[in-house]
């Protein structure tokens, strides 16, 4: 069964929808904007989010005039303010103001756009507050998804996928009962080393992690698409999305980025939803579910397009995907311990301080370190992240 947080009811069809973007300064949140720039009377940006970037912020609300905008980083609180002067948009800073956001009463859609585990507690407001949250901070499901969903039922919110796999198997499954499903697949582009031998993975250096074939995303996000963990936690992502096991869900490398995922039912039939790798199509959909709006995106040039390829991912050269497989079936707090010890090895990795195949390394090693207990409440889950990553820095530290 589809969850019942997939129900429209509490998106608003006819009138404007009051936007709150959090994680207004990344890769998500600016091509947010521009989609509310292309539909200025229906989409009203009330509210701005981000985490240190003030001088972006500060721009984004004076283009955009937001009700108020946040900064999460207080210390700069008082230059935002300065900038903001005169604008009348209210200027909040630090991790509590960033709840008061998420539950504005202003506010119809959440974009949920802040990278990794900072994103959770922000997320659950907007979720216990009953609101559409176009989800883009997958690390929320992946660390708490019996939560979120608990929350999203008792609460009547929605969750829409933004994430471009999600998004397809979404609109697959459109007008479908989801008892007929058979399988998800998830496409995944294989990232920049897809064919790099094994042997030379100790010599990948971070500008060639960051170098992404087909998407321009964030950092982190960059660097899991590189190790096939953004695909073990989009696996994780899924599973909590729309209801299904483990056996359910698989990935297939397709290059192109051109099928962006697959719905196998159990008559036989699959369903694929293709566009050009551009986030700016799952997000406006997200934005405009049940609708589809006129949008001047780029459309697939058949002409041009000579062949799709498919390949098995190989879980020896990446073994994060299998990691994150292993996690997802033992349930529990096993795969908020997955995510944390991801994070954390991959700031370690963008900060030159491990190699790139030492991060599946540290992240086996903090799973193997923990038995998969339940932890359904946030404090539980908040606990066991910080003890994961804990864990990676102290391996990380006694090899130093
Ligand atoms: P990004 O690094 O470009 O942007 C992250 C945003 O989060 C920035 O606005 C930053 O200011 C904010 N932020 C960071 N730390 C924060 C904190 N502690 N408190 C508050 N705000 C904070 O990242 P991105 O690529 O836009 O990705 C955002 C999320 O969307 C991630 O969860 C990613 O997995 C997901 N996603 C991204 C893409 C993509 O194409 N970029 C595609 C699918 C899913
Ligand atoms: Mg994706």
């Amino acid at each position: 069964m589809l969850p019942a947080s997939f129900h429209p009811a509490s998106v608003p069809a006819a009138r404007e929808r009051g936007l709150a973007i959090l994680g207004s300064t990344g890769s998500i949140g600016t091509q947010t904007l521009e989609i509310a720039t292309l539909f200025p009377e229906r989409l009203q940006v009330r509210a701005l989010a981000a985490g240190s970037n003030g001088a972006l912020l500060a721009e984004q609300a004076r283009q955009y005039r937001p009700d108020v905008v946040c900064l999460a980083d207080e210390t700069g609180y008082a230059a935002l303010k300065e900038s903001l002067a005169g604008t009348g948009v209210r200027v909040l800073a630090g991790v509590d103001a960033l709840a008061e956001i998420a539950m504005l009463d202003t506010v119809d859609v959440v974009v949920a756009a802040i990278v990794g585990a900072a994103g959770l507690r922000p997320t659950l407001v907007a979720v216990e507050a009953g609101k559409t949250v176009a989800l883009a901070n997958k690390e929320t499901l992946v660390m708490a998804g019996a939560l979120v969903q608990r929350l999203a039922r008792e609460h009547g919110a929605t969750l829409l996928p933004v994430d471009s796999e999600h998004s397809a198997i979404f609109q697959c499954l459109v007008g479908e009962d989801p008892t007929a499903i058979e399988m998800l697949t998830l496409t995944a582009s294989g990232g920049p080393f897809r064919a790099r031998p094994a042997d030379t993975f100790s010599t990948i250096t971070r500008a060639e992690a960051l170098a992404h074939p087909n998407w321009s995303m964030g950092a982190k996000i960059t660097i899991d698409s590189a190790t096939l963990m953004n695909k073990g936690l989009e696996v994780i992502e899924a599973h909590w999305l729309f209801g299904l096991p483990p056996e359910q869900i698989e990935v297939l490398v397709h290059p192109q980025s051109i099928i962006h995922s697959l719905v196998t039912f159990r008559d036989g039939s699959t369903k694929a939803q293709l566009g050009v790798p551009d986030m700016k199509v799952p997000i406006q959909y997200a934005l405009t579910y049940p609708d589809r709006w006129s949008a001047p995106h780029d459309r697939i040039d058949w002409s041009a397009l000579r062949c799709l390829d498919f390949e098995a991912p190989d879980l020896e050269r990446f073994p994060s995907l299998g990691l994150a497989f292993e996690a997802l079936r033992q349930g529990g707090t096993a795969p908020a311990v997955l995510n944390a010890a991801n994070e954390a090895a991959v700031a370690l990795f963008l900060n030159e301080q491990i190699g790139f195949a030492d991060i599946p390394e540290l992240i086996e090693d903090a799973l193997g370190q923990r038995t998969a207990e339940d932890g359904d409440s946030l404090e539980a889950l908040i606990a066991v992240d910080q003890e994961a990553r804990r864990l990676v820095h102290n391996r990380v530290a006694v090899r130093a």
